[in-house]
């Protein structure tokens, strides 16, 4: 009798046992789930905010590439613009030369053994001012320069290609 009641207070003492067990069990997995849920919902929000940030550089890149590009445009642009202008003052000043008055800038020649000839009275003198259009044409002053002007300008630059 007494060992039936010790053998039934054993299996009683068994099943508590093996419900604190399963009671055990069922936590640990609760647990884990609840860990994998915090797991996977900060993989989730460091994926979004990866794809935020890839974006944001990417946009970055966009925006950059697309200022470097402006830029090179309208650098571009710029140096056209300057060289075109540059030429256009150049050929003003061509053209001026030719038309107008002769270079204003004449240079002094002397030569004690050479008589220059002035192109537009005939003088001959050692001490002469030369075209610096040409540098071949001499003058005896800037009067005679101008005044040999109009006809000497469809001479001057061939004498200086000629050079
Ligand atoms: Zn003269
Ligand atoms: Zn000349």
């Amino acid at each position: 009798m007494a060992n039936s009641k010790i053998n039934e207070e054993k299996a009683q003492i068994e099943k508590k046992k093996e419900l604190v067990r399963r009671q055990i069990e069922k936590e640990k997995e609760s647990s884990r789930v609840a860990v994998d849920n915090v797991y996977f919902r900060a993989k989730q929000s460091i994926e979004a905010l990866i794809s935020d940030k890839n974006k944001e550089l990417e946009d970055a890149m966009t925006r950059m590439e697309r200022q470097h590009k402006e830029e090179i445009a309208r650098v571009k642009t710029q140096t056209r613009e300057k060289t075109i202008q540059e030429f256009v003052e150049i050929r003003k000043r061509k053209m001026s030369e030719l038309e107008g008055s002769p270079p204003d800038k004449v240079s002094k020649v002397e030569d004690e053994g050479t008589k220059f000839t002035c192109a537009n009275c005939g003088k001959l003198s050692t001490s002469m001012l030369m075209c610096s259009g040409c540098d071949v044409t001499t003058y005896c002053d800037e009067n005679c320069q101008k005044k040999d002007w109009c006809k000497h300008k469809e001479h001057c630059n061939e004498a200086a290609e000629a050079d």
